[in-house]
């Protein structure tokens, strides 16, 4: 995808037939901004429209007007403090999509009118071995998340995209085709790479047997994306009005887990399961259907330790693994191949006054297969 060129004028500022001052032009990109957002205070207590201060836009930052944010179940996770790590107030979403609207004098990559995206990181170390990998993901001093993490220059807690408007590093932000419909490619920014990544590591494709566990939003990408490597999919749900659309999705085959006959048919079958649950289950029911040397890769993180009993990974060699999200380098690739293939995920568009009840849906697995916010609909 071709990188923009460096505008002669700073991107954000106005155009010179602005009745602006000059320094009320300069003044447009370094403020502080106040922001309209949704966010909860406590656990249990939901969303609610909240205001927000985003940084001012220093040299290398972008400013981006949010038009879409996915909802991710990480983001009900953390409203709830499931995970014992939120800071509150948490304005949620981190599958964020908007148009630029500011960039500092020193921003390459983008500059005003451009589509851009944001994903589950907004800093890393940049030093580290993992750094220097393109494995920012995993920056041994720590990644800053999007929301609910420090932000080690300003010492401010950053803020999610259930928002109008958030302001990131360039090097944090990515470039987003004008090709796809833009609401369907937010999801992507975290379902997306939380399933490319795995599945491009192991180098799943033609010849395996992949394993889908739970088709909502990180399951229904890894099945869009197994297929399109070329694996036989088969989705592993518990919900049996799935399997339509699984098919649709690119699912060659269906187990309804609750079925012991089912699984039992599927015992030392898959070369590669991923797991993309939610809520407690038992993996060791899963692990079971890997064949000799099969891997199990999870990427759902629900909030309990899982019971793994070792005679389910040594009776066949069996890896059970882990994957978080994935790099900066890595998430561009995603995009790109997305573009190129017309991939982007199946959602529902909802107003941010629906955010929780998509909260509650989602907890019973009545989800479609992402909920995105219209972020038109905060003011
Ligand atoms: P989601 O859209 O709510 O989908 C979860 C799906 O899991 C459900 O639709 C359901 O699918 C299945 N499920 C739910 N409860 C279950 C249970 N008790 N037993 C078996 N299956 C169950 O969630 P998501 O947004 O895809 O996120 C999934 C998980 O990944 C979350 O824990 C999230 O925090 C985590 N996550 C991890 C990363 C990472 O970097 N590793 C990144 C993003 C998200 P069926 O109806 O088909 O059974
Ligand atoms: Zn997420
Ligand atoms: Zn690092």
């Amino acid at each position: 995808m071709k990188v923009q060129k460096k505008s002669s004028r700073p991107s954000g500022a106005k155009k010179a037939t602005d009745k602006t001052t000059p320094r009320a032009r300069s003044q447009a990109i370094t403020e502080k901004r106040g922001t309209p957002a949704y966010a909860a205070k406590a656990p249990d207590t939901p969303l609610a429209p909240f205001q927000i201060q985003r940084r001012e836009v220093r040299p290398h930052d972008v400013q981006l007007e949010i038009l879409y944010c996915g909802v991710c179940h990480s983001d009900i996770h953390m409203a709830r403090n499931e995970w014992g790590q939120t800071i509150y107030p948490v304005v949620p979403g981190h599958e964020i999509v908007g148009r630029v609207t500011a960039a500092g004098n020193k921003v390459t990559k983008f500059r005003s009118g451009d589509l851009a995206g944001v994903g589950v990181m907004v800093e890393s170390c940049r030093e580290c071995v993992n750094c220097r990998k393109g494995l920012e993901q995993y920056c041994t001093v720590g990644m800053v998340g999007t929301y609910s993490a420090r932000d080690r220059s300003t010492g401010e807690i950053t803020q999610g995209g259930y928002s109008k408007q958030i302001v990131v590093h360039e090097d944090f932000m990515f470039r987003l085709s004008d090709k796809l419909p833009l609401a369907k490619v937010a999801p992507l920014l975290c379902a997306g790479i939380t399933t490319y990544s795995p599945l491009r590591h192991w180098k799943v494709g033609k010849g395996h047997k992949l394993g889908v566990v739970g088709l909502g939003g990180l399951g229904h990408m890894a099945v869009k994306f197994g297929a399109s490597f070329g694996a036989e999919v088969t989705l592993l749900s518990t919900s049996p009005e799935k399997e339509k659309d699984a098919r649709r999705l690119g699912a060659h085959k269906f187990a309804l887990t609750s079925d012991s006959a089912q699984l039992e048919k599927l015992a030392g079958y898959f070369d590669f399961i991923i797991d993309c649950v939610s809520a407690k289950h038992d993996y060791n029911l899963y692990l079971h259907l890997l064949a000799t040397d099969g891997v199990m890769i999870c990427v759902g993180i629900p909030p309990t330790p899982a019971e793994v009993a070792m005679f389910s990974l040594i009776g066949g060699r069996r890896s059970l693994a882990g994957s978080g999200i994935g790099g900066i380098p890595e998430t561009q690739e995603m995009l790109d191949y997305c573009a190129k293939h017309g991939i982007t995920s199946d959602i529902e568009l909802i107003d941010i006054a629906s955010v929780n009840d998509a909260y509650v849906r989602m907890l019973k697995s009545d989800v479609r297969y992402r909920f995105v916010i219209d972020m038109a609909s905060l003011t």
